[in-house]
């Protein structure tokens, strides 16, 4: 408990967190200054082919999924909110048609706040989704122009009472720091403007400067300097402490929410449970095997149109990179790894592999122990990459061959962006 937040993840939400759907849309309104996502310029007719290899793709991947029912699908990109009403119907039709979906899934669709409107908001009603992730990054005019955002500033406040009269109750916000320019000073009033909407989850990732993005480039050049990590360190915590003040308890790095309003789908990755990815980019995990989508929209749509797979990678998960899993993901979580999430065999791996660096970092207060598991202390959690990589080298130490880990995906989670190899928030 921090504040008047409650830390989770709780019982209930890493229960329900039973298997995920995941479909990439790369459509956007405008491509922002740090994305390097999978994404280009929505058109009607991108779209409708989009469309059309997804149906193909929800064909292909259906029979691996015929054993699980979806507690959770979640529509990331991209901007989903970019569709035309009839294109999301369309595409729930699609899926409901291939896949079990439980009749209380988790339905979240991500938004850019331009594209929230009341015709939308019914098509997304009728389509059964229940969950809107907003990006609104910043609360300040000047900081969304230079990170090429087209809403205005107060637009997302218009989206959120928008939905909230389309009856939508569980809505969140995604937002932005340590990009060149941003002060502890705006990001306290962008957080303020952002609670007042009273969400009931929020995120907030720094920037990570990617090369070939026009803020990334300017960053990794030197042109533009970025606030030192201890400046940054200081906004996450101020980011924590405030929302614990609003009652949004810390659940993972980069998320806070109220109490039982844990985004589910991304258990789902933390929890390494299974999860089908459809479109370009994607990835999944579905009977024992990994895959990852062409990254490129029209090497992805090609496959599918030839009636080839549209994968990039496919392997086998072997039992040294799903132990490895195990920790990089669950520690991001507050209430960190917990024996009674893993199969027994899963379990013995990690113990295996790890035991003696686990014991070693609890012993050096890297880690603390739980009831029956282990997580990063508060204190240290900004810094999870570091300890993240000290077990490792540890384990090494002990004799463990890291590079029979190496399946570990770069981007499990293809959004919210959060690196499977790392849990220092990055951006979105
Ligand atoms: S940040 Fe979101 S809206 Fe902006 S270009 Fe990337 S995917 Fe599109």
């Amino acid at each position: 408990m921090t504040a008047r937040g409650v830390e989770g993840p709780g019982g209930s939400a890493r229960e329900a967190a039973r298997a995920g759907l995941y479909v990439h849309v790369p459509f956007c309104a405008a491509r922002c200054a740090y994305c390097d996502f999978s994404s280009g310029l929505f058109s009607v007719a991108a779209a409708e082919r989009w469309l059309a290899a997804l149906e193909r793709e929800v064909a292909l991947r259906a029979p691996a999924a015929a054993g699980l029912t979806f507690t959770s699908v979640f529509l990331g990109g991209g901007t989903p909110s970019t569709l035309a009403p009839e294109q999301v119907g369309r595409l729930f039709r699609a899926l409901r048609g291939g896949f079990a979906v439980a009749p209380d899934a988790e339905i979240t669709l991500e938004a850019n706040p331009e594209s929230v409107d009341a015709r939308r908001l019914v098509a997304w009603g009728e389509a059964g989704v229940n969950r809107l992730s907003v990006g609104a990054q910043s609360f300040h005019a000047d900081e969304l122009e230079r990170l090429g955002r087209i809403h205005p500033a107060g637009r997302p406040a218009e989206a959120f009472a928008l939905a909230r009269a389309h009856g939508l109750r569980r809505l969140s916000l995604d937002l932005m720091f340590g990009f060149p320019g941003h002060t502890l000073e705006r990001w306290g009033a962008t957080l303020e403007r952002a609670l007042e909407l009273e969400p009931e989850h929020l995120s907030a990732y720094a920037l990570s400067p990617e090369p070939g993005t026009r803020l990334g480039d300017t960053v990794l050049s030197g042109a533009t300097p970025v606030a030192p990590d201890a400046e940054q360190a200081e906004a996450y915590g101020l980011f924590l402490e405030r929302a614990a003040l609003a009652g949004l308890g810390s659940y993972e790095t980069s998320n806070v929410c109220r109490p039982g309003a844990e985004a589910r789908h991304n258990l789902v990755y933390w929890l390494r449970r299974p999860y089908v990815g459809l479109g370009p980019s994607a990835h999944g995990l579905v009977g024992g095997a990994r895959y990852g989508n062409f990254r490129d929209f029209e090497a992805w749509a090609a496959a599918l149109e030839s009636a080839a797979p549209p994968e990039a990678e496919r392997e086998l998960e072997s039992a040294a990179a799903a132990g490895r899993e195990v920790l990089l993901l669950g520690l991001r979580l507050t209430t960190g790894v917990s024996r009674a999430d893993y199969e027994a065999e899963l379990w013995e791996v990690v113990a295996r592999r790890y035991g003696a660096a686990l014991d070693e970092a609890i012993a050096t207060g890297r880690l603390h122990a739980t009831a029956d598991g282990f997580a990063i202390p508060r204190a240290l959690r900004y810094l999870a990459d570091d300890v993240l990589a000290w077990i490792e080298a540890r384990a090494q130490a002990h004799g463990f061959d890291s590079d029979s880990a190496h399946s570990v995906p770069s981007s499990p989670c293809p959004s919210p962006p959060s690196s499977a190899t790392g849990a220092t928030p990055t951006r979105t």
